[in-house]
């Protein structure tokens, strides 16, 4: 409770970014803060190792995913994986197209990165429609790797994103 005060804290909102209508949780002074982010990778890591103990890697999205990713890929001493958006990976990739809260995109991932009968956990910041990570699940059935569940630090629970991923378990740090 002491570390999610700590991490509640550090999450700032921004009304009409980026585009009207969008209330925007800023997770920046999280990072600025040594404590608050190693509260993050504290409260993952004891919920990975208690659920998930056979976790083969961490699948991080783009962009903020790979804040958090990686550190808590270090602290089970399993490797990261980034999904990115269309044109930024190098070699023969994958692709799905998603719609988000505010437009569409295409999340891309290199074809070698995860293999068959893994099994992965994916992160990112924020659950919000949902629409990103079901992406991302997609591209982890299509590599036919298996989706343990996904990991984010803020839920926003309206927007019922976690309805979109109904196979999947979400495990959120903070929710509004
Ligand atoms: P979804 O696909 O609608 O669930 O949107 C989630 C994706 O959009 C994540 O990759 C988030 O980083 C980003 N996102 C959506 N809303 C917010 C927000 O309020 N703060 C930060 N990121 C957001």
């Amino acid at each position: 409770a002491e570390k999610l005060d700590l991490i509640s804290k550090c999450i700032r909102t921004f009304y009409d970014f980026p585009t009207k209508g969008i209330v925007f949780k800023d997770i920046c002074p999280i990072l600025k803060d040594p404590k608050a982010l190693a509260a993050v990778t504290d409260l993952f890591e004891e919920h990975v190792r208690r659920r998930y103990p056979q976790v083969d890697l961490i699948v991080g999205i783009d962009a903020r995913g790979f804040l958090f990713g990686p550190l808590l890929a270090q602290r089970l001493g399993v490797g990261f994986v980034p999904v990115r958006k269309k044109g930024k990976f190098p070699g023969p990739t994958l692709s799905v197209a998603y719609s988000l809260e505010y437009g569409t995109a295409e999340a891309e991932m290199q074809e070698d990165a995860v293999s068959a009968g893994e099994k992965v956990l994916i992160i990112d910041d924020l659950l919000a429609t949902g629409g990103t990570l079901y992406a991302a699940c997609e591209l982890i059935k299509q590599q036919k790797a298996e989706v343990l569940g996904c990991l984010v630090v803020i839920e926003l629970k309206s927007l019922n994103g976690s309805e979109k991923l109904p196979s999947t378990p979400v495990f959120s740090l903070i929710q509004y």
